[in-house]
């Protein structure tokens, strides 16, 4: 691509690091293609390929595979991230080195990207709360959050201004803001042509409502991590300036490695912002910054947990998960969910705050004669490794996820179907053949044929 319009090209002369001439090249370059590994499910995928600098789970590939015919993918041993997004990994992991327990809000999260690295990041106790307000967005969001399998993972589908009825619940809130979209051109190039001032304008009076929307629920000196993959500065530095004038914010600072190729840019009241642009840093467009709040905030308290009935079909459940004294079950409509311990109170809270589309682990339900497993528990990395799994080879794993019958003779009964030990749900065998219980929104829609070696 080598068709940047000047107008857009004369708006970024002002921004810290631009560099006209280097720019308007790297754009005539496609844009680099990088994955993040999964810790527990990656170990082994993409060998030899080069790490992102500041994600050790990062990994640039050297072309772009179809990855929709990549069984390991729906597998969730990786999750496909433009690498300068994984910067996130790096600012978190410098302002808590070792993050225990902490309450962490993506509020704009869908499809999951920034979700799932932090997911990865975080301990057990930890609670992480991924929201996306566009339904349709809000179930991609969902499905990823399902693959990449933690039990500490939740999902909420509301609108920003929702989180007020959290008062300073959350330690540490990500919010990777709706933008003009220009550090995505050389992947998009509809990015382009929607590009104009006026959205950028646009896209800046929304920024300050969803930050203004989601403040109250930070803690005091707790950590606001803000993204844009615009270049614009009123939508970056801006935004920033925009926040010191209306809260009360500390600046935070992150070391950074020369070669890594980050512009650090400074706001007048002193904050600080990082840019990625594609001449200097090997990946996509990217603004981040983190501030902490230096404001007292109401403090909410947490209600008492409800205690449950014991539900008649303990055992069966219990079965499924590796550990099940670490977590309590819930059900709703004969849908049993299981939720760790330490979040019972957390969910007496939000599901009465906002709307939850996931919270914990999907169990399944209690039908006459057996347990009716869900997909969620497949691919939890919290389920019990001593079921059942089939292997398959790529061939039936294409067709398994193409939600085709795969018929390999089996014993009768619910196994789990994998690809390289990787599970990828289940089917039930009838012996002679068998029923497949992928979910049907999750199905390959493309044809595979002629792809399976
Ligand atoms: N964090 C995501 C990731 O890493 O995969 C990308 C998020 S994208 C830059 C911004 C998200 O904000 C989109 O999913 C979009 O639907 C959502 N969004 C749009 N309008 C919004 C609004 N008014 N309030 C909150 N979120 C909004």
């Amino acid at each position: 691509m080598n068709n940047l319009p000047e107008h857009f090209l004369d708006s970024l002369q002002s921004a810290t690091g631009f560099s006209r001439e280097a720019f308007v090249q790297a754009h005539a370059q496609a844009a680099v293609t990088s994955v993040r590994l999964h810790p527990v499910k990656g170990a082994g995928v993409f060998p030899g390929a080069d790490p992102v600098g500041w994600c050790p789970q990062g990994r640039y590939l050297d072309k772009r595979p179809l990855f929709t015919l990549d069984p390991l993918f729906h597998a969730g041993a990786y999750y496909v991230q433009e690498a300068s997004s994984m910067f996130l990994h790096h600012v978190v992991r410098s302002l808590v080195p070792e993050p225990e327990g902490l309450r962490v809000l993506d509020l704009c999260a869908a499809p999951g990207g920034k979700s799932t690295l932090l997911a990865s990041l975080l301990d057990e106790a930890s609670l992480l709360v991924s929201n996306e307000v566009i339904r349709s967005r809000a179930s991609v969001l969902e499905e990823n959050a399902v693959r990449w399998g933690y039990s500490n993972h939740w999902v909420t589908g509301n609108d920003p201004r929702d989180f007020s009825r959290l008062p300073g619940y959350f330690d540490l809130m990500v919010v990777d803001a709706p933008c003009s979209g220009s550090g995505l051109f050389r992947k998009d190039e509809h990015a382009l042509e929607e590009w104009s001032e006026a959205n950028v304008h646009l896209c800046s009076m929304r920024q300050q409502r969803i930050l203004a929307d989601a403040w109250p629920a930070l803690k005091e000196n707790g950590w606001l991590v803000y993204a844009t993959c615009s270049y614009s500065v009123e939508e970056d530095e801006a935004i920033l300036e925009w926040m010191s004038a209306n809260f009360a914010v500390r600046s935070a600072e992150v070391p950074l490695e020369e070669d890594w190729g980050v512009v650090t840019s400074h706001t007048r009241s002193g904050l600080t912002g990082y840019r990625f642009y594609p001449d200097q840093a090997k990946g996509e467009g990217l603004f981040m910054a983190v501030v902490q709040k230096g404001e007292p905030a109401t403090v909410l308290r947490l209600p008492r947990q409800q205690l449950q009935r014991e539900p008649r079909v303990q055992l069966a459940w219990q079965s499924l998960l590796a550990h099940p004294d670490r977590f309590t079950v819930r059900s709703h409509k004969d849908l049993y969910t299981a939720i760790l311990q330490q979040h019972a109170s957390d969910y007496e809270l939000l599901s009465k705050s906002l709307y939850l589309r996931k919270a914990g682990v999907v169990l399944g339900s209690p039908a006459a004669k057996e347990w009716l497993p869900a997909h969620d528990v497949a691919l939890s990395i919290d389920r019990a490794q001593d079921i059942g799994q089939l292997e398959l080879n790529k061939e039936q794993a294409l067709k398994y996820l193409k939600k085709e019958d795969v018929d390999m003779p089996t014993e009768k009964g619910w196994k789990l179907v994998s690809y390289q030990g990787l599970s990828l749900g289940w089917i039930k065998s009838l012996g002679n053949r068998s029923n497949n219980y992928l979910p049907k929104s999750w199905r390959i829609r493309m044809d595979v044929s002629g792809y399976e070696d």
